[in-house]
């Protein structure tokens, strides 16, 4: 590696590796990308919604008018309870649009990744290898290998690990120097491969649009042990069966309005088997939740996204999180990497103390975050008697609500944008972003 131009190997094509993709190609950054399906944009996975932080950082990419184009903007958050009684809609979508400037939008991965994808030069698009799982990780003595199981291998002077919450790289860094393991360091390896806590399922779904669900409105119902969250528009993985006997039990669960179809109690709702039996895809999985200790290994490796960091969905926050660890790492990358023609010129502490100031500014805010959305869910499912009166009583009550997120806003204002990638700030909104997305040269007066 020593004599050659440097060069960093993304492990897992998911949202966030094609969005390290989309940033190292800005900032002139040679990569690889090695993502084990066998293609990289496939429809595979719940839909998102994407968030002012997550789009705000896409919109430096150019995408945004092609993300608009496939997804819906979100406006009210209808709210029921298990028998389909309204429990009262949330202007949840009106006020974060009034404060940050644009609509939260839902998108399906599949079209987030097509967008993303297209958006690619062709150059980038060539370095994106699907069918490419990683296996082993190993540390040289200017950079890493990385090995696949298809017994190719791909060297770079470090790896980034996008490659979700059961993270290959996550397993691999610690070991990566090839040295026997005590039992204590075993034990703390165990404790890294499977860092994130379960206490909720989830099964998701996608169904066509079916009479009484109106574009822009996401509605959730609350209850004893189960929430459901529909809009329009895994990994222990459970077998059909799992999912079959889950629907038996919450098939009564109200997902939205319909004229058409009563429930056991006779309002007019959809419930979660009638929208089941004209299901498109589904999926049952863990709902994993926590914060990773050590985003880093040296200044040879290093996590962004689930990797890192794991959110149960119902803030809707894990996506926009990962998007936004890339913008600051990168940033990072981008000083470090211009300055240097070579591997042999960037120095592993350098990248060490980079990759630790990036930890450090992001952890204290996913780790809020995280917390944020397992209270979401505790009180969504009515966890305790005190999570289901505070979300009957006091987060459904609109004052409230629009104060909460007035206090979230000051923290979201200071969310970073790529510092080397020009353009203008399109998502404007009453709480002024504090980093300034850079004007382009020739627009800056003199
Ligand atoms: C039901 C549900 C709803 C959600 N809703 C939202 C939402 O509304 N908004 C939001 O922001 N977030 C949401 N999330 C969270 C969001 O899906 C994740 O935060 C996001 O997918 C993380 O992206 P990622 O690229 O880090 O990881 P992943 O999406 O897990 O992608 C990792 C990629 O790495 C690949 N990979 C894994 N191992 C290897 C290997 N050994 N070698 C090579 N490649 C590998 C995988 O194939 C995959 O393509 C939701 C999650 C769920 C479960």
């Amino acid at each position: 590696m020593a004599g050659t131009a440097p060069k960093i190997v993304v492990v897992g094509g998911g949202p966030v590796g094609i969005t390290v993709a989309h940033a190292l190609t800005r900032a002139g950054i040679d990569f690889v990308l090695l993502e084990s399906r066998p293609s990289i944009v496939m429809a595979a996975g719940a839909s998102l919604v994407m968030s002012q932080i997550g789009l705000r950082a896409l919109s430096q990419f150019g995408v945004l008018p092609a993300i608009e184009k496939v997804s819906s903007p979100l406006s009210m958050c209808k709210r029921f309870d298990h028998e389909g009684r309204t429990i009262g809609d949330a202007k949840l979508f009106t006020y974060l649009h009034e404060n940050h400037g644009c609509a939260s939008r839902i998108i399906t991965r599949r079209s987030l990744m097509q967008v993303l994808f297209d958006a690619l030069p062709a150059e980038a698009q060539s370095k994106l290898l699907p069918n490419k799982k990683m296996l082993s990780l190993e540390k040289t003595e200017d950079g890493v290998v990385v090995k696949c199981t298809d017994g190719s291998s791909y060297e770079g002077t470090l790896v980034i690990g996008a490659d979700g919450a059961y993270s290959a790289v996550r397993k691999h860094m610690a070991t990566m120097n090839g040295q026997q393991d005590t039992p204590a360091e075993q034990q703390q390896q165990d404790d890294k491969e499977l860092p994130y806590l379960t206490t909720y399922r989830c099964f998701w779904m996608r169904f066509p649009r079916l009479p009484g669900i109106t574009p822009g409105d996401m509605t959730e119902s609350h209850g004893p042990q189960a929430t459901t969250q529909a809009t329009r528009r895994p990994p222990r993985r459970y077998s059909d069966d799992d999912q079959a006997a889950f629907v038996a039990k919450w098939g009564h669960l109200p997902l939205n309005e319909n004229p058409n179809h009563q429930n056991r109690d006779g309002l007019n709702v959809l419930t979660l088997g009638e929208a089941y039996t004209h299901n498109i895809q589904t999926g049952f999985i863990n709902l994993e939740e926590g914060v990773v200790a050590d985003w880093s290994r040296g200044g040879r490796a290093v996590l962004v996204g689930d990797a890192a960091h794991k959110f149960t969905p119902s803030t809707g926050a894990g996506c926009n999180n990962g998007i936004v660890d890339v913008v600051v790492l990168v940033n990072k990358l981008h000083k470090i990497f211009s300055k240097a023609s070579t591997s042999a010129n960037i120095a592993e502490d350098e990248l060490a103390a980079a990759f630790r100031e990036y930890q450090d500014a992001r952890f204290d805010v996913v780790t809020l975050e995280c917390s944020f959305s397992s209270r979401a869910t505790n009180n969504a499912s009515w966890g305790t008697s005190f999570a289901k009166f505070m979300d009957l009583y006091v987060l459904s009550t609109d004052f409230i609500l629009r104060l909460f997120l007035s206090w979230a806003a000051r923290e979201t204002a200071l969310t970073p944008v790529f510092d080397f990638i020009e353009g203008e700030d399109k998502i404007v909104g009453k709480y002024p972003w504090l980093h300034k997305i850079p004007v382009p040269q020739a627009q800056k007066i003199v």
